[in-house]
């Protein structure tokens, strides 16, 4: 007796997206079905090295093909896992794939001129109703005494399911029953081209209409002398279900200290970054080309999650669980050893194709510094990832930490950098006027982050890096003081920043007039031990609480306005006040101190009004 069911409610979305799909689009159910035989296949595979009771163990691991263009119809079989009753109401009813979840989110928040990206992310096993009228599952799954079922829909409001005859045989076979305009889907040579498009890396030997036409092969166990880079980019499409080429690969093989196999890309585009939600781990775990785990989240850190590809190692034990996956030793050293290699990769991509390593780091540069940040043992090998503008390039242009070193003046001790949200914005700052008069480069830091990762990295190749809005910042003295500049001297300086202090009492640490200034009346500096503005705006943003601190107010002697407020402050001590309150929180501003705006309005606005009655 048939059941009728009905679709879960985002399944007939997805359909309804799915069937209007672009007609050059639909030949990707074809990639989806022999994917899923195959991992259907894999999966087999896996259970035969633990389980002994399979059905029919002797059974061959392929997948058979077959066209019948007098009845429009379209088979794709395997003899892989199969599927209990249970499983395939929760599998082909609902949206189980995590990865067409996010495609429908992605299409909701879209609205329209997303269809080309069925073409681009695989939606799955719905993707077959591009082509198909009416589609028939018929399934057996490979334990023992699960009853055989048949699933059938067309694709609308639900499906159904009934009882499939005793005989059939363990896995999976799914007839489609082609629309009128996707007939050439029952024609040989049509069906013949497709796979040879998508199927050419599929582990296992494929049957088509009796023929054999794949030849099964793991690259990755290759030597790469032997592997081309028109195989390296197929199979790159085949694992990523995509029709675009790596930006890079990395093909590395090891004997000792263990025996590694592994193939990985780094996608042309950062998926993270076209609305698709965190990437999960893609890259998949072998053994000795045993698929053991397609996702395994432990086996490379975190920020290296937008790579694809294989890692494979006979080390492994071939009966591991996922469960032993999480805590594993070996794999920790695996993931050590790959990690640190494809850091290595990434050096002479940098090294030896410039371009394509900026393209990298536009795309990918987030990764490589959230790594800096959480990956310890490999900050040193990131550091030379990165890459920032600076006071010594040109708006746009990138420089390394290295060549920054390698620029360095020699009487230059520490690297110097500058945070802020705009290379415009820092051009301006006071705070680049001491390093100029220096002829000292300082890097440009101008994204959300950028602190934590300087504070976690501290040095490179044994220079510390420093901020140099900080207090502390020990600079050496100028070849050329400017002395003969017309300035106060040292007992009006020190008159007028006693009164400052007083005037302006426990506020600063320390009021002082500096060298360190310019171009403006005075700088705002972090005074030590106080937290950066970028880390209190993080506190304040994580909602807690921030302590209070207290910057150094540095003025510039040979300022005219600071020279007039010298004199000021014997004379009208009120109007000294405003006017020093206006340089110092202005000062503030410009360094991203001023924590209330508020003060600068108001003292600007009694420092008018008094102007004005004068
Ligand atoms: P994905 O393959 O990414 O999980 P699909 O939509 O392609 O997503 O398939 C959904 C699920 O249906 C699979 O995860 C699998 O459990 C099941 N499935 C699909 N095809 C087969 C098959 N040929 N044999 C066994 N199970 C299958
Ligand atoms: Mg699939």
């Amino acid at each position: 007796m048939a059941n009728t069911h009905a679709f879960q409610t985002e399944v007939r979305q997805l359909l309804d997206i799915v069937i209007h799909a672009f007609y050059s689009d639909r030949e990707v159910f074809v990639r989806e079905l022999v994917s899923n035989a195959s991992d259907a296949l894999e999966k087999l595979r896996l259970k035969q090295l633990t389980q002994t009771d399979i059905y029919e163990p002797e059974r061959e691991l392929r997948i058979t093909i077959t066209t019948d263009e007098e009845g429009k119809t379209l088979t794709i079989a395997d003899a892989g896992i199969g599927m209990t009753r249970d499983e395939v109401v929760e599998y082909l009813g609902t949206i189980a794939h995590s990865g067409t979840k996010k495609f429908l989110e992605a299409m909701k928040e879209s609205k329209g001129g997303t269809q080309d990206l069925i073409g681009q992310f695989g939606v799955g096993f719905y993707s077959v109703f591009m082509a198909a009228d009416k589609v028939e599952v018929t399934t057996r799954s490979w334990q023992q005494d699960a009853a055989p079922v048949r699933w059938t829909s067309d694709g609308q409001e639900g499906y159904e399911l009934e009882d499939a005859a005793a005989d059939t045989p363990r896995g999976t076979s799914i007839r489609i029953h082609l629309k009128e305009d996707a007939a050439n889907f029952s024609k040989a040579d049509h069906v013949r081209y497709v796979l040879s498009k998508y199927s050419n890396f599929v582990g296992f030997p494929i049957d088509f209409n009796g023929e054999h036409v794949n030849t099964v092969q793991a690259i990755w166990m290759k030597s790469k002398k032997d592997v081309s880079p028109e195989e390296y980019e197929g199979f790159y499409q085949f694992i990523s279900h995509t029709e675009g080429k790596p930006l890079t690969y990395m093909h590395f093989s090891a004997d000792a200290p263990i025996v590694l196999n592994s193939v990985l890309f780094v996608p042309e585009e950062n998926p993270e970054a076209m609305g698709f939600g965190r990437c999960e781990p893609a890259v998949s775990l072998y053994c000795h080309k045993v698929l053991i785990d397609s996702k395994p989240d432990k086996l490379l850190p975190e920020w290296l999650r937008f790579l694809t590809g294989v890692v494979d190692s006979e080390d492994l034990p071939l009966n591991i669980s996922r469960e032993m996956l999480q805590d594993n030793s070996l794999l920790r050293k695996i993931s050590g050893i790959i990690t640190k290699r494809f850091i290595k990769h990434l050096e002479g991509v940098a090294k030896n194709e410039a371009e394509c390593y900026e393209r990298f780091w536009r795309t990918f540069g987030r990764y490589i510094k959230e790594g800096v940040v959480t990956s310890w043992e490999h900050k040193d090998a990131l550091g030379k990832l990165l890459r920032f503008e600076s006071t010594f390039t040109e708006a746009g242009k990138l420089t390394s930490l290295e060549d920054y070193v390698s620029r360095m003046k020699e009487n230059q001790k520490d690297i110097y950098v500058l945070y802020g949200s705009s290379r415009t914005q820092l051009e301006s700052s006071p705070y680049l006027d001491a390093l100029k008069l220096r002829g000292f480069e300082v890097l440009f830091l101008t994204e959300g982050g950028d602190q934590f990762v300087m504070d976690s990295l501290m040095k490179f190749s044994e220079k510390e890096i420093k901020s140099i809005d900080r207090a502390n910042l020990e600079l050496p003295p100028l070849d050329a003081p400017q002395a003969d500049q017309p300035g106060l001297d040292e007992a009006q300086a020190a008159a007028l920043t006693s009164w400052v202090s007083d005037a302006f009492k426990d506020q600063f640490s320390k009021v002082s007039t500096s060298d360190r200034v310019s171009s403006a009346p005075a700088i705002a500096l972090q005074g030590e031990g106080d937290l950066s503005p970028e880390i209190k705006a993080y506190l304040r943003a994580m909602g807690q609480e921030v302590p209070e601190t207290h910057p150094e107010i540095a003025f510039n002697p040979h300022n005219p306005v600071v020279m007039k407020l010298a004199e000021l402050q014997t004379q009208d001590e009120e109007l000294a006040r405003l006017l020093a309150g206006q340089l110092i929180n202005t000062a503030l501003l410009r360094a991203g101190m001023l924590d209330d705006p508020a003060k600068l309005a108001d003292n600007s606005q009694a420092l008018l009004e008094k102007l004005l009655q004068k």
